[in-house]
């Protein structure tokens, strides 16, 4: 069943994400390359399961989850389920028969490390989901859509660490973070952890108001953690021109960011960028595996 061979998978142990310049529209920013921890975990995915990645074995035998079947969350939960001998179960809204007998990207890799789809109707889905908050098996995990879980705050804090360390070294005494967002995990444990710093991220799900719901429910709120809102309204993990000339515009300065999160977020910092003063340390949320299906979908839409 687990189709998966000899991937580089969860290194342990080398965790330090190396922190790069990188002058982008003739401005110097650098840009922490968490893209590069892990191909599969990568980015924020990395630190949200960092905790879950520690543990033995032995203490589940099934993860549960529910969410899009192109998620990064999706992804990197079967990568860590493939390489723990957990069980995979994943819910989502049924899958279009054209992309079942076409499989490309993450649900593709997601089913090649074992995970088993359950996909339900669109008006049940949100039912489905609710049951799945009954857990009777102590050994089962629930992981709540996106990797938004309070697993993910001892990881984000081994991020922050990280930051700190970099910081002192290079004796900065303001610093900005700049991540974008989905649920806002990584942005409100990582603003939590930084009290000192500030921390700019933009809504990639949805808008301000969204992302202010989700980040509420992880904990009260936090003074330094910075909501920048893009000049225009975007829908999440559609093709814009204007994203993709700013991913080429990217992968040509040095470093592919993903194009749904890493394009808008870029995207975004710039129309501010006159409002951070100081250095700037864009923390990379990896997701570049997910680049595939968002090429399909640019060329579907005639963009290249
Ligand atoms: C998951 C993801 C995010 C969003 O992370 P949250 O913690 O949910 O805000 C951002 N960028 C990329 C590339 C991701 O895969």
């Amino acid at each position: 069943m687990i189709g998966h061979k000899n991937h580089r998978l969860l290194k342990q142990g080398d965790g330090y994400g190396q922190v790069e310049s990188f002058v982008f529209r003739g401005r110097q920013f650098y840009v922490k390359r968490d893209d590069k921890l892990d191909p599969w975990l990568s980015g924020n995915k990395y630190w949200k399961l960092y905790s879950l990645m520690q543990l033995p074995a032995q203490c589940y035998t099934r993860l549960i989850s529910y969410g899009g079947t192109q998620s990064n969350a999706m992804l990197a939960l079967a990568a860590l389920c493939a390489k723990k001998s957990w069980e995979f179960h994943y819910t989502s809204k049924t899958v279009a028969r054209h992309l079942k007998q076409h499989l490309t990207g993450n649900l593709k890799d997601a089913l090649n490390f074992g995970m088993k789809l359950h996909e339900v109707a669109p008006q049940d889905y949100e039912s489905n989901v609710q049951k799945l908050r009954n857990l009777q098996n102590p050994k089962h995990l629930l992981i709540a859509q996106g990797g938004a879980d309070p697993i993910a705050q001892a990881g984000v804090n081994q991020l922050a660490d990280e930051i700190k360390q970099w910081q002192q070294q290079n004796k900065l005494r303001q610093l900005n973070i700049v991540l974008p967002s989905g649920t806002g995990t990584t942005a409100y444990y990582l603003a939590k952890a930084l009290p000192d710093l500030t921390i700019y991220t933009t809504a990639v799900v949805g808008d301000k108001a969204y992302l202010l719901c989700q980040i509420d429910q992880l904990g009260s709120r936090v003074k330094n953690l910075n909501i920048l809102v893009p000049d225009k309204k975007y829908h999440f993990a559609k093709p814009y021109s204007e994203l993709m000339v700013m991913y080429k515009e990217l992968l040509h300065a040095g470093i592919e960011f993903d194009l749904i999160y890493g394009a808008l977020m870029w995207q975004t910092l710039l129309q501010h960028a006159d409002k951070l003063s100081g250095t700037v340390l864009y923390v990379h949320s990896g997701g570049l595996k997910g680049n595939i299906t968002m090429f399909d979908r640019y060329k579907n839409k005639g963009f290249r």
